[in-house]
């Protein structure tokens, strides 16, 4: 039982057999044959031999002493490797039980004793062959259920007989069954609600039809864990007894990565904007639905400024971490509406939808602006960062998606030279009204801290005895590159935009102040929507507090808007003022609802008749008649009456007939700025 040699490549043949004649003509024949042969003289020696090295094939007598045949064989299979190695079991001619047996105790074949010898080597090499092919089908099974394993595949079928699906052990495993044979109720049960309809429509119809057919489905495990599996069902007629059966992948990894990818396809890693990619899809959807709808919307780009610069002096973890930050300081600058995405490594894009029902693209970019005057925290240095942002309007700047972006470019790159954060439209000749009206907001909103808001003043006159009793205060507005701007064109902004609080306040502090060294009455204009925020009282008291200016001085004008407006607001705030001696008078009357029983409930001081029944006063008999009524009406509530837009001398007097109070209008003085206003004052003392 020697003999070993390791790097021999012959086959390894044992021999088990107690008579030494046979052991050794086995070797002759089978060593001129090629092949290696070890002896083993009894079931023992054999048995230790196959437990060192495990031969290629066994010869194993039956007949022997002590251990026989059998009970070798069966010894040998029930060891770790000993499964699949070839064992021929020599047997007697006549001996039939025996070579029954042979099989029974896990014999592969038999040789029939005296041995015929020159065929013996033949019978080797056909059993070795046969353990070969044995080995290859056993390996490429393994690779199989090895790969169905890594594939999560599995294998299943259905029994109509008693309406149950069996199925691979792994399969039932991996589904989280705790049988490989589940009855269609519990299957079913297990099945997504949504998806139950789908799959037995198709198993009914593959069973009925017979074709075969795929689909994806959802399984809910017990613990609420959703698989996706792919099931593959094929019809087949086995006997005449239909069955279905197929196979089932767990392709949830799949799906997952997929919806990883499909993410990944259309946003930023970084900020989980989207990117390029799907703004480009939104605005292409944008200008269709733009197209179709006719609404306007504008497309920003945002731009940092020396952004490779920042990024290489920081490190582009930090640069990272900056880009991050802006994104968010972006982000809440914006409505949920609005597209911000990552279009570039330090490039942003917005679509900024609703410029028609809304103004607010002024305040956004405002906004926007801003979000670059905090320096971004770094450790080591707080960075400022600036940005450049070119606007372009659709349809106006371009009705396509090149043209578009083209255009946002070249409006943002002449941001770029502008030093500082920064913006600029994309000038084009159409579209004027929209993009002036948001140029105008963003400027408007400068204006305050700019000082480029003024004051005129337009005298009221008393009709009696000709003294200057008031001045009417009217706001002005130098605009940086148009001049001055009509009150009529930028009052409404304000108002929309909700600066006229703030520019309202400046107005009484201002006008206070230019006003506090005469005797007049200051008449102010407050407009309906100052009243909608709560502190309107408060702010003019503080500024009365502030300048010390006599509250019996003051004057707001009020239009009947804000009675209809909210009138117990409104209510409040002007009793408030009257018991603190401020006048309340009620200004374009005649052109609104000139309801009595309002102004009886807010016992205004003063009625103001609309200038347009007063300049064509001697040739229109009707305003007349309206300019008459009103003035004895306003009497008889106990007001005092002011006729504007006096024009002519005509006018005066007429007025003056009708028993008209106060006079203001061209034919006095138009309103004049402060110096001018002083100087006129002067001459007339003269
Ligand atoms: P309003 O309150 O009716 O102001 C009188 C307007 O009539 C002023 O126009 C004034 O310049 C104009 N006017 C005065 N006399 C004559 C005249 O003889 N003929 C003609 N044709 N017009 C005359 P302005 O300054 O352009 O203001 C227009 C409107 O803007 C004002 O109408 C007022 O509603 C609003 N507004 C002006 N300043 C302020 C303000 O400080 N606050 C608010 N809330 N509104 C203001
Ligand atoms: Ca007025
Ligand atoms: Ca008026």
């Amino acid at each position: 039982m020697t003999n070993d040699n390791h790097t021999d490549k012959r086959e390894n043949v044992l021999i088990i057999d107690d008579e030494s004649v046979t052991r050794m003509m086995v070797r002759q024949v089978l060593e001129q044959s090629g092949y290696h042969v070890s002896e083993a003289p009894n079931g023992g020696a054999g048995l230790d031999h196959v437990k060192q090295q495990m031969p290629d094939l066994i010869l194993l007598d039956v007949r022997m002493p002590d251990m026989n045949g059998f009970d070798t064989c069966r010894a040998i299979r029930t060891l770790v490797n000993g499964s699949h190695v070839p064992i021929l079991m020599l047997t007697a001619l006549d001996d039939i039980v025996s070579v029954q047996l042979a099989f029974d105790s896990g014999a592969t074949d038999f040789i029939t004793k005296p041995i015929n010898w020159a065929l013996l080597a033949q019978r080797l090499n056909y059993a070795l062959r046969t353990k070969k092919q044995e080995e290859q089908l056993r390996a490429s099974e393994a690779r199989l259920a090895h790969a169905q394993q890594l594939a999560r595949l599995g294998h299943w079928y259905f029994d109509p007989a008693n309406d149950t699906v069996s199925m691979s052990v792994s399969l039932a495993r991996d589904l989280g069954f705790d049988s490989e044979r589940v009855s269609l109720q519990t299957l079913s049960a297990r099945i997504h609600r949504q998806d139950r309809r789908l799959v037995f429509r198709t198993l009914r119809k593959v069973f009925t039809e017979g074709n075969s057919a795929d689909i994806e489905f959802r399984l809910v495990n017990e613990l609420g864990r959703v698989c996706n599996l792919h099931l593959l069902v094929e019809r087949r007629n086995i006997h005449g007894v239909v069955v279905m059966e197929g196979t089932v992948q767990d392709v949830t990894a799949r799906i997952e990565a997929e919806a990883r990818i499909s993410y990944f396809a259309h946003y930023d890693r970084l900020t989980d904007l989207p990117n390029r990619v799907l703004f480009w899809d939104r605005l292409t959807h944008s200008i269709a639905e733009g197209k179709r709808s006719g609404e306007h919307f504008a497309v920003l780009m945002i731009d940092l400024d020396r952004f490779n610069v920042l990024n290489a002096s920081i490190g582009h973890t930090n640069g990272d971490l900056v880009i991050k930050e802006i994104a968010s300081r972006l982000q809440g600058c914006l409505r949920s509406s609005d597209t911000l995405s990552r279009i570039g490594g330090d490039e942003f894009a917005i679509i900024y939808h609703g410029l028609d029902s809304d103004t607010n693209l002024g305040p956004t970019l405002s906004r926007l602006m801003s979000a670059f005057e905090e320096p971004v925290r770094h450790p080591g240095a707080d960075l400022h960062v600036s940005a450049s942002i070119g606007v372009a309007i659709f349809p106006d700047d371009g009705e396509d998606l090149d043209t578009l972006l083209m255009h946002v470019d070249v409006a943002r790159s002449r941001a770029k030279q502008i030093p500082g954060t920064s913006y600029q439209f994309y000038a084009s000749a159409m579209g004027a009204s929209v993009r002036d009206r948001i140029a105008m907001e963003a400027a408007l909103r400068d204006a305050l801290s700019s000082n480029a808001f003024e004051l005129y003043y337009q005298p009221l006159v008393r009709l009696n005895d000709s003294v200057v009793w008031g001045v009417e205060a009217l706001l002005r507005w130098h605009h940086p590159e148009r001049g001055m701007v009509p009150p009529d064109e930028f009052i409404p902004i304000l108002e929309e935009t909700g600066l006229l609080h703030d520019v309202g306040e400046w107005i009484v502090r201002q006008a206070c102040n230019d006003m506090g060294d005469h005797t007049f009455v200051v008449s102010i204009n407050l407009s309906p929507m100052q009243f909608r925020n709560g502190d309107l009282l408060d702010r003019i008291l503080r500024v009365l507090d502030e300048t010390h200016f006599p509250p019996e001085r003051l004057q707001v004008e009020i239009t009947e808007n804000v009675l209809i407006d909210d009138h117990r607001k409104a209510k409040t705030v002007l009793e408030a003022l009257r018991q603190k001696q401020v006048k309340v008078a009620v200004d374009d009357f005649g052109t609104g609802f000139s309801s009595l029983a309002y102004l009886k409930a807010y016992n205004a001081d003063f009625l103001k008749i609309d200038k347009s029944f007063i300049c064509e006063l001697e040739e229109d008999k009707s305003n007349m008649a309206i300019v008459r009524s009103a003035i004895n009406l306003g009497h008889d509530l106990g007001m005092h009456i002011i006729g504007e837009g006096v024009e002519n001398i005509g006018s005066l007097d007429m007025l003056a007939r009708m028993g008209c109070d106060v006079a203001q209008g061209y034919l006095i003085a138009r309103p004049l700025d402060r110096g001018k206003l002083e100087r006129w004052l002067a001459e007339r003392d003269m």
